[in-house]
């Protein structure tokens, strides 16, 4: 028995000419196959890198700081050789669906090209690729047939969001990561693609790791969710119970700052602003449940019944 994905102390930054910017800082969690795990977090939070960090993808200025491990059905990724990664995971084992992704279509080849494009190196044939491609243009939703003759300029920003995620099941994945892939699309699209994820995560089995700025999206879709600020784990739990009785607050303060979650209008409030402090808890300045002792001491993460929580209400040396 090995865990599904597991990544231990992850961190990731970007070395800029005088600076280090940490995006990723130690982050450690796990997830099971079968699950959809929601990512959470504002803009800037790190988000993308962490994705991209799980898929290798991290480029200079950017850099895995060497103490991270990312362990995947037994194998440690990061320490695998380059064209190993490429030919055993990418694509066939971990796929994505990048953030801002219907610009990620080549508008000058038809929609069945890219399945070809993206099967050429795996040595699928071409009948095998084009009956792949209908099948799961189908499972999307699209008319299979046209679709796959269309330009991508032809088609709707919802029709190219269910393209990309077709494409990322191409070679039956047993992990997908999509990078905010519904954030630009009206609500009833969105909840559309949602849908269709959901169906995707049933029927075939694929694990999904779904990020999002948006936390009632994430209620709405994930079975379990990790909540990220400033490049930390703040929380991490099944989804039913972190939107119930969220422990950090944090996560409480994103849950009432959405109607659709947070119950009626008049409970609906914003979250204090304040950027990141680089001192004590990094969510210090914009804590409602701020204690001196988190201005200068930075909190670890406490397991509370199963629950991450880096906040110093759970830990034992918050008297000291
Ligand atoms: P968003 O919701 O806006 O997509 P995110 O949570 O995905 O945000 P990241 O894109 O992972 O956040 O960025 C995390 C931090 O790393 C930010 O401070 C960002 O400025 C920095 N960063 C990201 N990419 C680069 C890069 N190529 N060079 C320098 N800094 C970067
Ligand atoms: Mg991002």
């Amino acid at each position: 028995f090995s865990t599904f994905l597991e990544t231990r102390n992850l961190s990731v930054s970007y070395y800029m000419e005088r600076t280090k910017i940490p995006a990723v800082k130690d982050v450690s969690f796990s997830m099971e196959k079968g699950e959809i795990l929601g990512i959470i977090g504002e803009s800037g939070s790190g988000k993308s890198t962490l994705a991209k960090a799980i898929l290798r993808a991290i480029k200079p200025p950017g850099k895995i700081e060497p103490s991270s491990k990312i362990f995947f059905k037994g194998r440690e990724l990061l320490s695998m050789k380059e064209t190993d990664f490429k030919k055993e995971i990418l694509w066939k084992s971990i796929s994505y669906v990048p953030q801002a992704s219907q610009n990620s279509l080549n508008n000058t080849m038809r929609v069945i090209d890219h399945f070809y494009d993206t099967a050429y190196s795996h040595g699928l044939s071409k009948e095998k690729v084009t009956e792949k491609a209908l099948e799961l243009l189908k499972m999307v939703k699209l008319d299979p047939e046209r679709v796959a003759r269309a330009y991508p300029f032809q088609l709707s920003g919802g029709m190219k969001q269910r393209v990309l995620i077709a494409l990322s099941l191409l070679l039956d994945p047993d992990l997908v990561i999509m990078d905010e892939a519904v954030s630009s699309l009206d609500v009833a699209t969105q909840r559309y693609i949602l849908e269709i994820i959901k169906d995707i995560n049933k029927n075939i089995g694929t694990s999904i790791i779904f990020i999002t700025h948006d936390i009632s999206i994430s209620a709405y879709l994930s079975t379990d969710i990790l909540v990220l600020y400033a490049g930390e784990l703040m929380e991490e739990g099944k989804a039913e119970a972190v939107i119930k009785t969220p422990l950090h607050p944090y996560t409480a303060d994103l849950i009432s700052s959405v109607p659709s979650i947070g119950g009626s209008m008049q409970n609906i409030r914003p979250i204090k602003e304040g950027q990141p402090s680089l001192v004590g808890c990094p969510f210090n300045a914009r804590c409602n449940k701020l204690m001196d002792y988190c201005k200068l001491n930075h909190p670890e993460v406490y397991d509370v019944n199963g629950r991450k929580v880096r906040c110093f209400l759970y830990g034992n040396n918050k008297d000291k």
